[in-house]
C-alpha cells in the first residue's frame, strides 16, 4: 500500500488532505509504482473538489476507489486511497495499467480554463510522485495517452509534452499564455470568436456526427437484419412470349409516322 502518499506531497510544500480511511482503501495492494497517469474529472464547473466523493466511493458502473489523489481547483490535494484504484482502464503497456499506476483525477471540466494555482500544483506534486518512486518523467503520462484504443480518452486536455518539460525544467506554471482560452481569433467562417467557444463547438459538433454515425449503424443493423430475411426461393417468370414480328411492325409503322411528320 502507498502509505507514504500523503508524505510525498507534503514534502513537496503542498497543501494535502488526507480522506479518512486513505490508507487502507483500495482494491488491494498494487504492484509496485511504474507509471503516473494523470486525469481530469470533467466534473461540474464550480467547487472545489466536487468529484471527491465519486472517486472515493465509485459509480454505479464501477466501484470506488477511481483514482489514489484528486487535486482540487485551489491545488490541494485529497489522499483518497493507498491501494489499487480503477482509473486506467485497458492500456497500450501493463506497467501503464491500474496495478502500476498511480492515478491523479484533477477536478476540471476539460473545457474551462485551468486555475494557475491548481496547473501548478499538478506539476509540483506529480514531479514529487516521479521522483519519490523513480518514475522516469516519460513515464508521468496523460490517460489519453496510454488508454486503449487511442482515442478511447481525452483527458486531461492540457498539452502534455509541456507539463513534461516543466517537470524537467522545475519550472510550475503553465507555458501558455492566461488570455489563451479568451483571445480572440478567426473561425472557419471568417467571424472572430474566443478559442475556447471553438473548442466548444468543436466538441458539440464531435457528438452530433458521433450520434449521426450511431444512428447510421443501427439502420445499417436493421436493413442487414431485413436483408438476411429474406428468402429468394424459387423464382417463376410469368411474361407471355412475346410476338417479335408484330413488335416490329408496330415499331416500323411508328417511325414511318415520324418521318413523314
Ligand atoms: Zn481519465
Amino acid at each position: 500500500m502507498l502509505t507514504d502518499l500523503a508524505d510525498v506531497l507534503r514534502s513537496a510544500g503542498l497543501t494535502v488532505v488526507e480522506r479518512p480511511g486513505w490508507r487502507s482503501r483500495g482494491h488491494g495492494p498494487m504492484s509496485g509504482v511504474r507509471c503516473v497517469v494523470l486525469h481530469h474529472t470533467a466534473g461540474p464547473a464550480t467547487g472545489e473538489a466536487p468529484s471527491l466523493g465519486v472517486v472515493e466511493n465509485g459509480r454505479p458502473d464501477l466501484a470506488g476507489p477511481l483514482a489514489q489523489l484528486v487535486l482540487g481547483r485551489s491545488g490541494t490535494w485529497y489522499v483518497v486511497a493507498a491501494g489499487l484504484c480503477y482509473h486506467t482502464g485497458a492500456t497500450f503497456e501493463p506497467w501503464q495499467g491500474n496495478t502500476w499506476a498511480v492515478g491523479i483525477e484533477a477536478e476540471a471540466t476539460g473545457r474551462d480554463p485551468w486555475p494557475p494555482v491548481q496547473y501548478a500544483g499538478y506539476v509540483r506534486g506529480a514531479r514529487a510522485l516521479a521522483d519519490h518512486y523513480g518514475v522516469p518523467y516519460s513515464r508521468v503520462l496523460g490517460h489519453r495517452e496510454i488508454a486503449r484504443p487511442l482515442g478511447r480518452k481525452s483527458d486531461p486536455n492540457f498539452d502534455l509534452a509541456t507539463f513534461r518539460a516543466a517537470l524537467t525544467s522545475q519550472e510550475n506554471t503553465m507555458t501558455t499564455p492566461a488570455g489563451l482560452w479568451t483571445a480572440p481569433i478567426r473561425n472557419f467562417n471568417g467571424d472572430v470568436v474566443a478559442a475556447q467557444q471553438i473548442l466548444v463547438g468543436t466538441e458539440a459538433r464531435v457528438a452530433d456526427v458521433q450520434r449521426q454515425l450511431a444512428a447510421a449503424r443501427a439502420e445499417i443493423a436493421t436493413l442487414t437484419a431485413k436483408v438476411e430475411g429474406i428468402s429468394p426461393g424459387p423464382v417463376t417468370v410469368t411474361n407471355p412470349p412475346v410476338d417479335l414480328r408484330a413488335l416490329a411492325a408496330t415499331v416500323a409503322d411508328v417511325l414511318a409516322e415520324r418521318l413523314r411528320g
